[in-house]
């Protein structure tokens, strides 16, 4: 017997196509977490849902539980297309990247709010921006979305010593962040850049949109995310590249 729908609020993560006329859609919820969906006669030559499926669109959807971890998906409302994040490259790659940041730290079966407003804002905020953003707003995410996640890397004082940072400094993934040099091996990294990333993780991402970082290892907390999840982000590739 199947289960009742339920309504929710959602963010598109990603899509992968299934056989010839389905799909399965990874959505973001606040209540649920991360959700995997199977959305029937989503494809061919007449689609289901409109076309209203796509990367980074805000929707409600209807979820009915299925078999094993799959959920149905029984109805989608668009609610937020974000036609604005498809004018360009720059802002097709921050969609991607986000979509897969804050995918990836989102767990399933459990709430995660704070993952999804995080998410809800960057998008919003991007697809408003008249012009591209700078190298804050992406690292604003990062530094976020790790918190979110209870992974906030420390950039303020030694990670070891809990001493003030000083005109040397380290960062090593293991230790969690910052390190004196005569307190532990690291990759040197400029104390201002440390600070900066601080910054940005205690304002607001709207507030970031046109901020770019100080002089430093420009994706160090891209690698530092990577580290907690023992892969690597596809998706940073083509962002490296287009940013
Ligand atoms: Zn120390």
């Amino acid at each position: 017997m199947p289960g009742p729908a339920c309504s929710h609020d959602a963010v598109v993560l990603g899509t992968i196509d299934y056989g010839e006329r389905d799909r399965i859609v990874r959505l973001l919820t606040p209540e649920m977490g991360r959700v995997s969906a199977l959305a029937r006669g989503a494809r061919g030559s007449r689609r289901r849902f409109g076309g209203v499926i796509d990367l980074g669109a805000r929707l409600n959807v209807m979820l009915r539980a299925g078999r094993g971890e799959l959920w149905h998906l029984q109805e989608a409302e668009l609610v937020e297309a974000r036609l604005g994040l498809r004018e360009d490259l720059l802002s097709m790659a921050l969609l991607s990247y986000a979509s897969e940041l804050v995918g990836a730290f989102a767990r399933e079966h459990h709430p995660e709010r704070r993952l999804f407003g995080l998410l809800e804002v960057f998008l919003t905020v991007l697809d408003a921006a008249t012009a591209p953003p700078g190298s804050m707003f992406r690292a604003g995410l990062e530094v976020k979305a790790l918190t979110c996640a209870g992974l906030a890397p420390i950039l303020t004082r030694c990670a070891l010593c809990g001493e003030p940072l000083e005109e040397q400094c380290h960062f090593a993934m293991d230790a969690g962040g910052a390190l004196h040099p005569s307190c532990g091996a690291g990759e040197s990294v400029p104390p201002g850049f440390l600070l900066a990333l601080e910054r940005a993780r205690m304002t607001r991402l709207v507030e970031l949109l046109d901020m770019d970082l100080p002089a430093g290892p420009t994706w160090l907390l891209a690698r530092f995310a990577e580290h907690h999840l023992q892969r690597g982000l596809s998706s940073r590739k083509w962002l490296e590249t287009v940013g």
